[in-house]
C-alpha cells in the first residue's frame, strides 16, 4: 500500500538523518492496468510514475492524462527515442550512441531530455548499464551534449531475499555519485528501497509493494 510505503521511506529517513523531501517514489506501474493504478496510486494523491516500456508506458499515458509526471525505468532502444515525448526523466542511459539518438531527437524537438545513467555496480547480476569504470567517461560524453541534461545515476542491486544485500551496490553507487558530481541517485526497489534511503537515494522505484 503506498501510504505504508510513504510511512516506511520516512522512518529511513529520519534513521539516516535525512530530509523526506529528499526522496522522491517512483511508482512503478508496470504490469498493472489503469484502474487498478488509479485505485492504489493516483487516489492516494501520488502522480509521480514509472514505467518499464515505452509501448506499455505510451498506452497508460494516453490513458491517464497529463496531469501524471512519468520516469521510464527500463532499458531503451535507440529506436524507440522517437516516442519519448512527455518523459519527465530517463533512469536507463547506459551507451554514447543511446545519448547521441537522445541528443538529436531533443534538439529536433527543441525541448531537452533529462537522464540518469544507469551503472551496473553487480556486473554479474544484471544485464544492462554501463561498467562503474565506463561511467565517468558516459558522463563527460552526455556532459558535452546541449540537449541532453545529465541529472544523477541508477542502478538495480541483485535480487535477493536480504535488503542488507544491497547496502554495499547502493554505497558503491553514491560513492561513483561523489566521485563524478551526481548527487541524484535512483535506487531502491520493492525489496530494498529502505536500504537505498539509508544510502542516500533520490529516487526510489516501487512497484510491488504498492500493489499487494
Ligand atoms: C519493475 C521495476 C522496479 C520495481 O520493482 P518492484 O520489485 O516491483 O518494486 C524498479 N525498477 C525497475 C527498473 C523495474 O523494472
Amino acid at each position: 500500500m503506498l501510504p505504508e510505503v510513504i510511512e516506511r521511506i520516512e522512518a529511513a529517513c529520519e534513521r539516516s538523518g535525512r530530509q523526506p523531501a529528499e526522496v522522491t517514489l517512483v511508482a512503478i506501474t508496470k504490469g498493472h492496468e489503469v484502474p487498478e493504478i488509479r485505485q492504489r496510486v493516483l487516489a492516494h494523491g501520488h502522480r509521480i510514475l514509472g514505467e518499464n516500456r515505452v509501448q506499455e508506458w505510451r498506452a497508460k499515458a494516453a490513458a491517464l492524462g497529463p496531469e501524471v509526471e512519468w520516469h521510464l525505468v527500463g532499458h531503451l532502444q535507440r529506436n524507440k527515442v522517437r516516442q519519448l515525448a512527455g518523459v519527465h526523466l530517463i533512469h536507463s542511459l547506459d551507451s554514447d550512441r543511446l545519448a547521441d539518438a537522445l541528443e538529436a531527437e531533443a534538439e529536433k524537438r527543441g525541448e531537452p531530455f533529462h537522464a540518469l545513467l544507469q551503472v551496473n555496480i553487480t556486473a554479474e547480476a544484471t544485464k544492462y548499464g554501463v561498467a562503474p569504470r565506463d561511467a565517468a567517461a558516459l558522463a563527460a560524453h552526455v556532459r558535452s551534449l546541449p540537449h541532453v541534461t545529465l541529472r544523477g545515476l541508477m542502478t538495480m542491486a541483485a535480487f535477493s531475499d536480504d535488503p542488507e544485500s544491497s547496502r554495499p551496490v547502493f554505497r558503491d553507487l553514491r560513492r561513483l555519485g561523489d566521485r563524478l558530481g551526481l548527487p541524484g541517485l535512483s535506487m531502491g526497489m520493492s525489496a530494498d528501497y529502505e536500504v537505498a534511503v539509508e544510502e542516500g537515494a533520490t529516487w526510489v522505484r516501487v512497484g510491488t509493494a504498492l500493489f499487494r
